[in-house]
């Protein structure tokens, strides 16, 4: 697959909007989502630089029109989702619109009367929203380093990677409507977990609260039931990806597992970045991913560069680090090339019986591990606990403790080319109060 030469990637590209040095939202990137100052409705917003710009309020102006017709009914609607529905042709059509707008030298929108004004104001002032209604949410488990790890931890002794994970994507289907913005708070899950294996299991809060560090990709127009989406039309249905912070309750997580999977363990909250970046956006960082051995089955098949490099980032700070003004500590830096399956991949398996994929689902990537010591989870970070992580106030973590504030960062680029952020994702844990008699004895 080659894509034509698109003219909203060039690094030379300047907008007349300051973009501070480093930022990861140059005009090359363009990433939407949902904003709200005060009193507003929810809107799409695009973010460049420290700036937001109130796109509503453009398409109200009549200068998005041309680009994306009934572009006011879908900018001022609350979500991404009928954006999502236009399919490919309009993603790219309003991103080139975007560019062309905001690029030095253009004075359609700096030069209308107090539009600008209105329209355009600092990224801080904005309330950030779930950025698309999220249908169905897929999780899947693409790295191989992280299957392999899990493996070990979960099932000591046996062979690491079960017989199909080099023929099959795995995954499973999670519970979309668990899923946050970024900065929500996420209360520590109870559940039952079985610590020692000769006594009945206990029901309290988790004792092995846990991230997991993700890539997510959002989908657009779909396809109708029974009808297969092709890993060669892949580019037509996803529009572009989020980090994705999968909380999981690695005790309630190993109890309940078997037979049929993830179930409590991972559906109480999963935490998304509210800017969306584009695949267009992330065109020149695509690259080949590993050598897939057996080759896969030929639905799987791919041609072309379909990872991407994205380079990831976890940082931990506790209440204590907080308050005593220490910065957060940054636990692993892995990137997102080496993913074992590809986004196209997971796409063309989560559709091959017929499934039916809407606008604004959610596909997720699975945690994403590189080598060690860059792993994409607290339960591979400190191998369960063995080894702790110590912080700056003093204290180690084997699990994270309430108060803990765990933030995702991602980017791509950013040294001879444009850095195309991605922001973050973060989220404070706080106590369990369930109001749910625990089972557990004090000690
Ligand atoms: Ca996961």
């Amino acid at each position: 697959m080659s894509a034509a030469f698109d003219a909203t990637t060039d690094g030379a590209l300047r907008s007349w909007i300051d973009v501070p040095d480093g930022s990861g939202f140059p005009i090359q990137n363009l990433p939407l989502g949902i904003v709200s100052r005060a009193y507003e409705s929810p809107r799409v917003g695009v973010a460049i630089g420290d700036s937001v710009l109130d796109l509503a309020l453009i398409a109200e102006a009549g200068l998005l029109e041309d680009a994306l017709p009934g572009a006011r009914a879908i900018l001022t609607s609350g979500a991404l989702n009928a954006f999502l529905a236009r399919g490919r042709g309009a993603w790219s059509a309003l991103r080139a619109r975007l560019s062309a707008l905001l690029s030095a030298g253009n004075e359609e929108l700096r030069g209308a009367p107090g539009l600008t004004e209105r329209a355009l104001y600092p990224r801080a002032q904005a309330r950030m929203h779930l950025p698309f209604d999220v249908g169905d949410y897929v999780d899947f488990y693409s790295s191989i380093e992280h299957a392999t790890n899990l493996g070990r931890l979960f099932r000591p002794g046996g062979e690491p990677l079960m017989p199909n994970y080099r023929h099959i994507p795995i995954g499973y289907h999670g519970r979309s409507g668990t899923i946050v913005v970024s900065g929500t708070p996420i209360v520590r899950p109870s559940g039952q977990r079985r610590p020692d294996p000769q006594q009945p299991p206990l029901f309290g809060p988790s004792r092995a609260l846990d991230i997991e560090l993700e890539v997510g990709f959002v989908t657009g127009p779909g396809n109708a039931l029974g009808t297969p989406i092709p890993a060669s039309s892949a580019r037509e249905h996803i529009y572009g990806m989020v980090l994705v912070n999968d909380w999981s309750a690695r005790d309630i997580q190993a109890w309940e597992y078997q037979p049929l999977g993830p179930f409590l363990g991972k559906s109480f909250a999963t935490s998304i970045s509210p800017w969306v970046v584009s695949l267009d956006a992330l065109e020149p960082f695509r690259v080949e991913g590993p050598h897939q051995e057996p080759e896969p089955l030929p639905y799987l098949r791919t041609s072309g560069a379909w990872n991407y490099a994205i380079s990831l980032r976890i940082e931990l700070q506790s209440a204590e680090m907080a308050r005593r003004g220490l910065a957060p500590l940054t636990v692993s830096q892995p990137t997102f090339r080496r993913m074992y399956w590809n986004v196209a991949q997971q796409l063309a398996h989560a559709t091959a019986n017929g499934a039916v994929v809407r606008p604004g689902d959610l596909f997720a990537s699975g945690t994403v591990s590189d080598l060690e010591p860059d792993f994409g989870s607290f339960i591979e970070l400190t191998w369960r606990g063995t080894r702790p992580i110590r912080l700056p106030d003093g204290t180690q973590r084997a699990f994270l403790e309430d108060g803990d504030t765990v933030r995702l960062l991602g980017h791509a680029g950013g040294d001879d080319t444009p850095r195309i952020g991605f922001g973050e994702v973060s989220g404070r844990i706080v106590g369990a109060d369930m109001g749910i008699k625990s089972t557990e004895v004090s000690p």
